[in-house]
């Protein structure tokens, strides 16, 4: 199991669990072969460029250890819960930390260094395979819960998709001119970026998913990123037969494009993907990036990357629309500086409702103002 942010020790891990010599090295202590799995943000990374599948998003990190199968758990830095090393203490499974600004007592400790990256990633697959022995067959519980997805849509595989129905690639950037012509069309009402966490002070995956349910049924394409987008892959939105819950115009996009109605963009830090994304759009429109129908939205934002994360898509001009209350409610300037005074020097503002479904309208309402202001 890999999981949390930084995408090279993860890299590294699950390049050695696919050499030949360790895969047979596992069946040769009765294992079908190495079945690397990934949570939280990494987890997305190494699903958009090896296929290896997700196990959860950042509320089920404790659920996975509970399988009683993790022969090895190997983290980085972020939303890990240091409570992992007390839990993988009551199972076979062995706890790998490996930066040194997130280090938790009772870990195996195994700072990771570029130059010998491979080689140590090398060593700690064999150690997980030597653990395989040790499970305790009375702990093992594996729900039998699956779902299918298709991810990876950085900008490159949009613009492909795009080029598909019509062929506008003018020049190396590529255009988004089929996109926008629907959106012009009405077909599509706008697009929003559906962002960020799990929070426990909310029920988990409750907001994400009736927001994006509601989005879809009213036009709304989304593309997702972190722990929203495994949401997305749970609930089987990812899919292209999810084009059920979408309205008549998002469908009938869906299937000319060939692509689900929600894009995996990646992880949380790929949110200067979907930045690209909105300036490429702004670009071939020949409008401003605060003037397009697109917005971001956490509706269950926990950590402080994802106020970075969503601070950085304000200050691109596009609004915020945050499901839970940020922790500046106490001070009356600081709520008036996110919400409005911020509108004066970027553009954009964040929006907040607890409300899913209010909070849906108001980003709906919010798409229809842009497009109003552009004459659409
Ligand atoms: S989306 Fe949030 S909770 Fe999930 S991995 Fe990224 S920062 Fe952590």
């Amino acid at each position: 199991m890999v999981h949390g942010h930084d995408p090279a020790f993860s890299e590294m891990v699950v390049t050695a669990g696919e050499v030949k010599e360790l895969v047979d090295y596992a069946k040769s202590k009765g294992a079908k072969g190495i079945n690397l799995v990934g949570l939280c943000c990494t987890a997305n990374e190494v699903a958009m460029r090896h296929g290896v599948r997700m196990a959860g998003n950042f509320l089920q990190q404790e659920n996975v250890v509970l399988t009683g199968v993790v022969e090895m758990m190997c983290v980085d830095v972020q939303c890990i819960f240091p409570a992992l090393s007390a839990l993988t203490d009551c199972y076979h499974t062995k706890f790998v930390t490996s930066s040194p600004i997130a280090q938790i007592p009772g870990s195996i400790y195994e700072e990771f260094k570029p130059e010998t990256a491979f080689e140590q990633a090398k060593k700690l697959v064999r150690m997980a395979i030597d653990n395989f022995q040790n499970r305790d067959a009375a702990k093992i519980y594996i729900p039998d819960t699956k779902q299918k997805a298709t991810v990876g849509y950085p900008c490159e595989q949009i613009i492909k998709h795009l080029d598909g129905v019509a062929n506008t690639h003018v020049d190396e950037l590529g255009s988004y001119r089929p996109a926008i012509d629907a959106i012009k069309a009405g077909v599509l009402r706008g697009a929003v970026a559906i962002v960020g966490c799990n929070n426990p002070r909310v029920r988990p995956d409750y907001s994400h998913f009736e927001i994006m349910k509601e989005l879809l049924a009213n036009d709304v394409l989304i593309v997702a990123t972190g722990c929203a987008a495994q949401m997305a892959t749970k609930a089987g939105l990812l899919q292209k037969d999810a084009k059920y819950l979408c309205g008549a115009g998002l469908r009938r996009v869906c299937e000319l494009v060939n692509i689900p109605p929600i894009l995996h963009m990646g992880a949380c830090v790929d949110i200067s993907r979907m930045m690209l994304l909105a300036s490429g759009i702004a670009r071939d429109w020949g409008v401003d990036t605060t003037q397009i129908p697109v917005v971001g939205c956490a509706p269950e934002w926990m950590s402080e990357k994802a106020v970075s994360i969503a601070n950085y898509v304000v200050s691109t001009g596009i609004d915020v629309y945050l499901g839970i209350e940020p922790q500046v409610k106490g001070s009356s300037q600081m709520m008036e500086l996110i919400t409005e005074g911020t509108r004066a020097i970027t553009g954009a503002g964040y929006i907040i409702n607890t409300d899913p479904h209010e909070l849906v309208k108001s980003i709906l309402d919010g798409l229809e103002k842009k497009r109003a202001g552009l004459g659409i």
